[in-house]
């Protein structure tokens, strides 16, 4: 089947409407018409070949929401009209010591919803800024919130997994202190689903024209980053802080409002290191410096049945398919509250 997607067909380019194939569906494969596409962060370092290796044309999109519209004679788990999401990963090997723990994330065979391997046309996955995508049924994810609320479920895809996972592996709960640093699209997810968990939450922001707005998404106490007192005032205080940071930065100013064995956990994914961080921060206090990518599947149903228990969506701004490019240079700026999501109608049109 063919259908409208929107992509770049080299990394100083923008991205353009453009005709992809999806295959017919397998056995185990599901359909989906696709009505909403979240646009991450990781898209605009992937278009634009910021991690190098990325494969042309570059089809991005893994915040995927939308319904059944054909399933292979050997799905039982899902029907025609079935509300789903897809995020970052379409494939993996199914047998590793990972995929059998549920942790296909980090299965070293992990096929990226984009710029992944694959059998398919051209060679390599294409994304969810698309119509409709083919997606083997163990990485399809059942969306319980109301259909009211589609377009702003497309986040927790990537955004609200991202965050999710870190803090259930940590522990953040009630009795707990917990930092999020960088309020975008992860952050203003962290900063709602560690308040679900009953955690205390504290935002950091570079950004003075945030700290009312992180209060509203649930933060206890809100640090403009910038300002020395602010930090000084949470030394040697915090169980966990997620950094969500798209950009290189100074990790010391965080690792010292760490209590002892508390953790600081990189998920954001800077197309440059950060500077080193200073061993004694770690070693005084046995600190520990951590990342975390994604989710795996069972945890990323068990966080969107979570985010429907607790009525937790995105904030976010719907913009048509050549609202795109600009979209990807107000992220940069960090002019959105706080996700885009692309109407996927209006890829027909484009
Ligand atoms: P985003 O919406 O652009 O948010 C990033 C936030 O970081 C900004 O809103 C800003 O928050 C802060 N920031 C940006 N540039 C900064 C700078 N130069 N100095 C200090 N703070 C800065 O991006 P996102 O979609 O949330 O993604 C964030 C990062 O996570 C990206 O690198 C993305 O690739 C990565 N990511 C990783 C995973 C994973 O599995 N680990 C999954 C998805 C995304 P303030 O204005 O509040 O300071
Ligand atoms: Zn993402």
């Amino acid at each position: 089947m063919h259908t409208h997607a929107y992509g770049a067909h080299a990394s100083d380019k923008p991205l353009e409407p453009m005709r992809i194939s999806r295959r017919a569906p397998g056995a185990h494969d599901v359909q989906i018409d696709i009505a909403y596409c979240g646009i991450c962060h990781s898209d605009l370092h992937q278009v634009r070949s910021e991690w190098a290796g990325t494969l042309y044309p570059c089809v991005p999109g893994h915040e995927i929401v939308g319904r059944v519209s054909a399933v292979g004679a050997h799905v039982n788990s899902l029907r025609v009209g079935d509300l789903v999401g897809v995020g970052c990963m379409v494939d993996s090997c199914k047998e590793c010591a990972d995929c059998e723990a549920g942790l296909e994330n980090y299965c070293d065979g992990m096929v990226g919803t984009y710029n992944g391997p694959t059998s398919d046309e051209p060679g390599w996955t294409l994304g969810g800024y698309s119509q409709h995508i083919v997606v083997h049924e163990r990485y399809v994810l059942r969306v319980r919130h109301p259909e009211s609320q589609l377009a702003a479920v497309a986040p927790l895809l990537c955004a609200g997994i991202t965050t999710y996972s870190p803090l259930r592996h940590w522990k953040a709960g009630p009795g707990s202190k917990v930092g999020v640093v960088g309020i975008g699209g992860l952050g203003h997810m962290g900063i709602k689903i560690a308040h679900a968990m009953g955690a205390h939450v504290v935002a950091f922001t570079t950004s003075e024209s945030k700290r009312a707005a992180a209060r509203e998404l649930g933060a206890d106490e809100v640090v403009v980053s910038r300002n020395p007192e602010e930090m000084a005032a949470h030394a040697k205080s915090f169980d966990l802080i997620v950094d969500t940071v798209a950009a290189p930065h100074d990790l010391d100013a965080l690792l010292v409002l760490l209590k002892r064995d508390a953790t600081l956990v990189l998920v954001g994914a800077p197309a440059t290191p950060h500077p080193s961080p200073q061993v004694f921060d770690l070693i005084m206090k046995r600190r520990a410096l951590a990342g975390s990518m994604i989710g795996g599947i069972p945890e990323t149903q068990e966080m969107l049945d979570f985010c429907a228990e607790h009525g937790i969506v995105a904030d976010i701004e719907l913009i048509r398919a050549d609202q795109i490019n600009a979209s990807y240079e107000r992220m940069l700026r960090g002019d959105v509250k706080y996700r885009f999501v692309i109407d996927s109608a209006t890829l027909a049109a484009a």
